[in-house]
């Protein structure tokens, strides 16, 4: 028999950098290095599996089994697995080469990355099959002994990461894999943990393959005591044993059958992934096939969580790649106005080392995303036909959140408007639906009219409006801070167009009706025309039209914009993010029925040059602000003309 030869061999160029990065670069989470080895063991496992159906001559997997073996004598740490093995030349194959192509082009990426940056996020080390390597962070050496299912002998490969590895034949009593890693000195500022510590490997398997489908187990030492009849510990009666245990769940519940996952263990997953202590109110299931597979499971949660609106709140759903945790948070997935679902979306194609920015370019992702959109919002609209009082409780939590997507995502605008659900003049309570709106319309009605302001009484104590109370018209009643940005950006529900009842002139009523109004604010216009252009002319820093009104029944004036023009209420909102705002002055319009009206037009036609006027037109513009809640830019002024006045009337 010939001593088997140990042959030394160099490796390729782009491993030795890649080496030299994974030794060199300062990692902030070593950690995920189990990871990897462990998504191997499942992978080899699982092609074993697949293999063992079609080739009756390789062992079947009865007990397939992760086992981890921490030494602290020996500074070691083992992963062993009964997976496929591998062949000597797969083990120089894949090991000792990185084959992969661009390659290259992700070496210089990340050495680019390093010099500007001086690090390298650990999430960054690719999409590339660098798995391995990451070893070598925390080991300073790593053997592996491997033998092909199937093969007879088996094969030893040693490195430590130094540009060179070795390789030698080894006798295996069963197929499968064990990497030994001598594992470098503890260095918690570096992060670098002590795996030979039970605590850590739990944690880590804990957080990182909890749903691995396989067993990942460890041999664990439980010491226990002898004790008295008073229920005290006997000196000296420590008895340690050891037994293994398995320490992940195992139970990636998005992949068992849909029928044979109980309500209880919905919601218990639920509460695992999302920490959140109250139930969820829906959830469901989703599996993508194509050129692309994935799963998700995701929830709808019950209450609205406090950093909903924090832009560096927490995030819900969760990437996993063939059952081994990526990252929580993954805004790729899931557009900001769903913030609030939580969930694991499962990849069977993405790479365990996708990084954040590859993510963001990633085409699957952005595939399953769109599919994940328009299955929550599919789900919503469901509940909302089903279940209405759930879907008031949903609303109620996330609406305003909703809302967001009106403007943020065209693309799901309309499937959106159909969510909504708005206070309107219809109910003093309820609220309703734009289709439940449109049925209502008045004959000769052509727009869906809305108000906004700070709060529902300001909006109907506004004159803008009362000639809609008049004609017996709905108008939607926006509060939210959210409706002045998505209102700014929806133009249509279905034919409908979409209109303030603060901008633009008002047409209501029959064809019939429309003209007549028409006719006779032609008619007032004879009379007004010089009252309205001296006004303009005394106003001019104010405002830049004054025109008689059709809205107004009631009021004397009141303030309106263009279509095209911000509101008021926008305006203070930009003004408060300390946004730039365009400068941009309203329309006055003044009630030609208002007697007030009347008796300034008399004043008018008798002088021209009547000097109480500017004084007047000043209190008319001031009226129209305080009447829709806006504030006055020379209160002082206003309250001086106001007192005058009352001195005089009383
Ligand atoms: P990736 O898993 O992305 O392919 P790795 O660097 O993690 O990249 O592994 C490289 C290759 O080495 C794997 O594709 C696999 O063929 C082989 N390999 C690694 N670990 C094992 C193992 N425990 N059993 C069998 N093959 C393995
Ligand atoms: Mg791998």
């Amino acid at each position: 028999m010939t001593t088997p030869t140990i042959e030394r061999h160099s490796f390729q160029t782009e491993t030795k950098e890649l080496l030299d990065l994974m030794i060199h670069a300062i990692y902030s989470n070593k950690d995920i290095f189990l990871r990897e080895l462990i998504s191997n063991a499942s992978d080899a496992i699982d092609k074993l599996k697949f293999e063992a159906l079609t080739n009756p001559d390789l062992p079947k997997v009865d007990e397939p089994c992760i086992l981890l073996i921490p030494n602290p004598q020996t500074q070691t740490l083992t992963i062993e697995d009964n997976g496929i093995g591998m062949s000597r030349e797969d083990v120089v194959n894949l090991i000792g080469t990185i084959a992969k192509s661009g390659t290259r082009e992700f070496m210089g990426a990340l050495k680019e990355r390093k010099q500007q940056h001086g690090e390298v996020s650990p999430e960054l080390i690719g999409q590339f099959g660098v798995g391995f390597y990451s070893t070598f962070m925390v080991a300073d050496q790593v053997t592996l002994e491997t033998r092909k299912a199937g093969e007879e002998h088996g094969t030893r490969w040693q490195s430590a990461g130094d540009g060179t590895y070795t390789i030698e034949p080894v006798e295996r009593a069963s197929h499968g894999t064990s990497i030994t890693l001598h594992l470098k000195q503890e260095d918690s500022e570096d992060g670098l943990h002590d795996y030979t510590s039970e605590w850590s490997i739990k944690s880590i398997v804990k957080k990182y393959s909890d749903f691995v489908n396989y067993p990942i187990q460890m041999d664990v030492t439980h010491t226990d005591y002898d004790r008295d009849e008073a229920g005290k510990v006997v000196e000296g009666s420590a008895k340690t044993s050891v037994k293994r245990e398995t320490l992940n769940s195992m139970k990636a519940i998005w992949i068992r059958p849909e029928n044979e996952v109980s309500e209880d263990e919905y919601k218990e997953f639920y509460k695992h992934i999302s920490h959140d202590w109250h139930e969820p109110m829906s959830w469901f299931r989703m599996k993508m096939e194509g050129t692309f597979e994935a799963r998700a499971l995701l929830y709808i949660p019950e209450k609205a969580p406090q950093d909903l609106y924090y832009r560096e709140g927490k995030r819900g759903v969760q990437l996993y790649v063939k059952r081994v945790f990526i990252m929580d948070d993954c805004k790729e997935l899931m557009p900001d106005y769903l913030r609030f679902i939580k969930g694991v979306v499962d990849s069977e194609d993405l790479s365990l080392n996708i990084s954040r920015e590859i993510l963001q370019q990633n085409r699957q992702i952005r595939a399953i995303r769109n599919r994940l959109v328009k299955k929550v919002l599919g789900t919503l609209e469901n509940m909302a036909t089903a279940n209405s009082a759930q879907y008031l409780q949903f609303w109620g939590e996330f609406g305003r959140v909703l809302k967001e997507g009106l403007y943020e995502d065209r693309e799901n605008q309309e499937a959106l408007l159909g969510l909504l659900q708005l206070s309107s003049t219809h109910s003093p309570t309820e609220l309703t639906t734009l289709k439940d709106y449109v049925s209502r319309m008045k004959p000769g009605q052509d727009k869906i009219y809305f108000a906004s302001g700070e709060d529902r009484k300001t909006i109907e104590n506004s004159p803008h409006l009362e000639a809609f109370r008049d004609k017996g018209y709905e108008v939607l009643l926006l509060t939210d801070p959210v409706d002045e940005v998505w209102t700014q950006s929806v133009y249509k529900f279905g034919e409908f167009d979409l209109q303030s009842v603060g901008k633009g002139t008002v047409e209501l009523g029959t064809e019939e009706e429309k003209k007549q109004a028409e006719q006779a604010l032609e008619e007032k216009g004879k009379t007004y025309g010089d009252l309205l252009g001296a006004m303009k002319g005394q106003l001019s820093e104010y405002v830049k039209e004054v025109r008689l009104s059709s809205r107004l029944t009631e009021s004397p004036s009141c303030l309106v914009g263009n279509p095209s023009d911000l509101s008021p209420q926008m305006e203070q909102l930009l003004k408060s993010m300390n946004q730039p705002v365009p400068e941009s002055k309203r329309i006055l319009e003044i009630n030609p029925n208002h007697p007030l009206n009347q008796k300034l037009q008399a004043l008018f036609a008798a002088n021209q040059q009547e000097p109480a006027l500017a004084d007047y037109s000043y209190l008319l513009y001031g009226q129209a602000l305080l009447a829709e809640g806006s504030p006055l830019p020379e209160p002082a002024k206003f309250s001086k003309l106001m007192t005058d006045l009352l001195v005089k009337a009383i």
